[in-house]
């Protein structure tokens, strides 16, 4: 299991999320952050920090949002398993779903 960050996080990125993460496992990409499946301790901390709730339990993901899972999983395909995303910084890409989003939170 793992948290997903879903659509309210695109084009909006605040991230206060990043600073309440015990494992570093919250990465940014160039439009929204993606959390890391199976670095995710699971632990809750990063979802009520979020000021637009874009943050569920995988579980909990609205029907509406549940696409935001694969993004978060497979945005990963390519880095693996970094271990921390603060070393990475901005990564300058993001899922193809997420991509091909029209702007948010105008
Ligand atoms: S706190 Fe919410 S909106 Fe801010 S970066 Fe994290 S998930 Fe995105
Ligand atoms: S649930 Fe905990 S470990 Fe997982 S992303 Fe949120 S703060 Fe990090």
């Amino acid at each position: 299991m793992t948290y997903v960050i879903a659509q309210p996080c695109v084009d909006l990125k605040d991230k206060a999320c990043i600073e309440e993460c015990p494992v570093d496992c919250i990465y940014e990409g160039q439009r929204a952050l993606y959390i890391h499946p199976d670095e995710c301790v699971d632990c809750g901390a990063c979802e009520p920090v979020c000021p637009v709730e874009a943050i569920f339990y995988e579980d909990d993901t609205p029907e509406e949002w549940k696409d935001y899972y694969k993004a978060n999983v497979e945005f990963f395909d390519e880095l693996g398993s970094p271990g921390g995303a603060s070393k990475l910084g901005l990564i300058e890409r993001d899922h193809p779903f997420i991509a091909a989003l029209p702007p948010q939170n105008q």
